[in-house]
């Protein structure tokens, strides 16, 4: 919009119309003062100014314009027909004026310097615009910048401030940040060295990248100056923007009395369950001739005893054995000798000693479904799981007699199925029922136990790749499971 200031309405009229034929928009003042307070008000793109008016003359109302920051870049022309000496026309372009144009006006050349004014404003305001856009954009992403910058060196410092070994990595597996601790065990750009028989770093990043899961792994790592390994714990979390994985942090930690501790737990546990095996089993068989002996008498009450004696000594074997199994398993040597065995005939004995063990209970096991045969597998093993889940199923069934046993042939594996209508299992437990030590709080104080039972099945159906699980709901029943592989 052009904004014309001029005292004389008729001057207005004239040029308005001229400004107008050529399609542009036009606003009038008729003193200093008005144009002063509408251009604070508007925007305008061109001023043309009268000089002469009473009140504030067009040089004061220029000069006024030129101190507004909002004003200062209009254009003005000045028009006059008296004050055409050269004294005016300087003082005109000294207050700020690009132009002054004298009358009488040639209409050509004046519109011809409008339009050259006004597209210059409109040019300078765009690239103004542009600029400004600029400038905003370089600051937003310095802001950024430094953003970044404060992150990643608390990042660092956080790292820097670990009592264990950390790192991190970039995008191509590149050591790209490790703290002054590691630096007692390897230098920046490599990792330190494990001991031989140890998870080989080299392949660490293979693994990173294969999971994009956070990883975690034993490593026993030696000091640069050192000469014994000490146990560490190696955990690497990836960094994720967006779905890329960019980066991954890490760290080694000492836990090497940890470790030590365990080992000697493991190898109390190992020691003292055979040192209590030993006179267990030695007892055991005094305790069968006892009973081989006095069963010839009638009526003996001794008998009795001795059978309460044998089976409370045959709860304790079993307990010993678990807790052999546990310490086996935790030492990475739980054996599997597997042999050709028939599976059907196995679970008939196991089903006979289940029925010789719980003789005070009167048990209704039900076997049925497909006929499997042989099965290549541990037979003493396998044995092991079938008499667990039936006296599980037994112990947590207490008021409901009958179990039973249902066997499925697919094509690469069996299944066998243990059934009871006892006490069931919450959801929200089952799936913890395999973890070592875990027992259902729920029945936990009405049944002994320690919860072992169920861990050690689930190592030894691993051990032959097979699978366990369990369906059960609260109150009705429970199925437990194992699959085996026939391939
Ligand atoms: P334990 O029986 O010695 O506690 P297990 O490892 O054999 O240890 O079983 C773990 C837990 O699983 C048990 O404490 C019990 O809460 C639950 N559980 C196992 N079998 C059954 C079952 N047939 N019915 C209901 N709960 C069971």
């Amino acid at each position: 919009m052009i904004l014309i200031v001029d005292d004389q309405e008729n001057n207005i009229y004239a040029l308005k119309k001229l400004l107008e034929n050529w399609d542009f928009e036009v606003d009038k003042a008729f003193s200093g003062e008005e144009a002063l307070s509408k251009v604070l008000k508007n925007n305008y793109a061109l001023i043309i100014l009268d000089v002469q008016m009473p009140g504030m003359d067009g040089f004061e109302v220029a000069e006024a314009l030129c101190g507004y920051s909002k004003t200062k870049d209009i254009p003005i022309i000045f028009l006059s027909a008296v004050n055409t000496h050269k004294r005016f026309i300087k003082r005109g372009y000294e207050s700020g004026g690009i132009d002054y144009v004298t009358k009488p006006v040639d209409q050509d050349i004046l519109m011809l310097k409008v339009k050259t004014f006004y597209r210059l404003y409109e040019q300078t305001k765009a690239l103004n615009e542009t600029k400004q856009a600029l400038i905003n954009e370089i600051d937003e992403r310095k802001k950024v910048q430094q953003q970044l910058k404060d992150k990643v060196e608390f990042l660092n410092a956080t790292l820097e401030s670990l009592p264990q070994l950390a790192f991190t990595l970039d995008h191509f597996g590149n050591l790209d940040f490790v703290n002054e601790h590691w630096l007692m065990y390897a230098d920046k750009l490599h990792f330190p060295t494990p001991h031989p028989d140890d998870f080989d770093l080299v392949f660490l990043f293979d693994l990173l990248k294969e999971s994009e899961n956070p990883l975690e792994r034993e490593v026993r790592l030696k000091k640069l100056d050192g000469k014994d390994y000490r146990y560490h714990l190696l955990r690497v979390i990836p960094f994720k923007i967006g779905h890329n994985t960019l980066r991954w942090v890490g760290t080694f930690t000492d836990i090497h009395e940890q470790k030590l501790a365990e080992i000697k737990k493991d190898e109390f546990l190992s020691i003292a369950s055979h040192e209590l095996k030993t006179p267990l089993t030695s007892i055991k068989a005094y305790v069968q001739l006892l009973e081989r002996t006095i069963e010839s008498q009638e009526c003996c009450p001794a008998e009795g005893y001795i059978r309460k004696v044998n089976c409370q000594v045959e709860k304790l074997n079993v307990l010993i054995a678990d807790l052999l199994d546990i310490s086996k398993i935790e030492n990475g040597k739980l054996q599997i000798r597997p042999s050709l065995f028939n599976l059907e005939k196995l679970i008939d004995e196991v089903v006979e000693t289940t029925k010789h063990s719980f003789d005070h209970r009167d048990l209704t096991i039900i076997k049925n479904g497909e006929i499997i045969g042989d099965v290549w597998a541990d037979e003493m093993r396998i044995e092991q799981v079938l008499i667990n889940y039936l006296s599980n199923a037994v112990k947590y069934n207490p008021s409901n007699n009958t179990i039973r046993i249902f066997t499925e042939k697919f094509d690469n594996e069996i299944k066998v199925n243990i059934t009871d209508y006892g006490l069931g299992i919450p959801d929200s437990k089952k799936p913890f029922l395999f973890n070592k030590f875990y027992r259902v709080e729920e029945t936990s104080m009405r049944f002994q136990g320690l919860g072992i039972g169920l861990y050690i099945c689930s190592e030894i159906i691993n051990k032959h790749n097979g699978t366990v699980g369990v369906e059960s709901e609260e109150g009705q029943g429970s199925t437990f499971y194992f699959t085996l592989p026939t391939n």
